[in-house]
């Protein structure tokens, strides 16, 4: 982890907002728009301020989308884990 990325997660710290690896957590129902609203509010204010989140959601989203088109009526626990590991090293990736 670099200092730029330590510094920013004491800054969202101390803003009370979410780290970066709980919006990762937070992905899927934040695109579901299943968050409460205090945290949707956090997740996109920490958005704003992280492209890393920006570019994780984006990615998450695209593929999400992309299983949608396939049509799977429902993403079974383990290919939903899989996906996740999947977007998480590819978000690591460009780091
Ligand atoms: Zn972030």
């Amino acid at each position: 982890m670099s200092i730029k990325h330590k510094m920013i997660r004491a800054m969202f710290g101390l803003m009370g907002l979410p780290t970066c690896e709980e919006v990762e957590q937070f992905a899927y129902d934040f695109l579901e728009g299943s968050l409460d609203s205090s945290t949707m509010k956090a997740v996109e204010r920490h958005l704003k301020a992280c492209k890393n989140c920006q570019r994780f959601i984006a990615a998450y989203r695209k593929t999400a989308a992309l299983v949608k088109t396939f049509q799977r009526p429902m993403l079974d626990p383990e290919f939903k884990e899989k996906l996740f590991e999947f977007l998480v090293q590819k978000a690591g990736e460009r780091v």
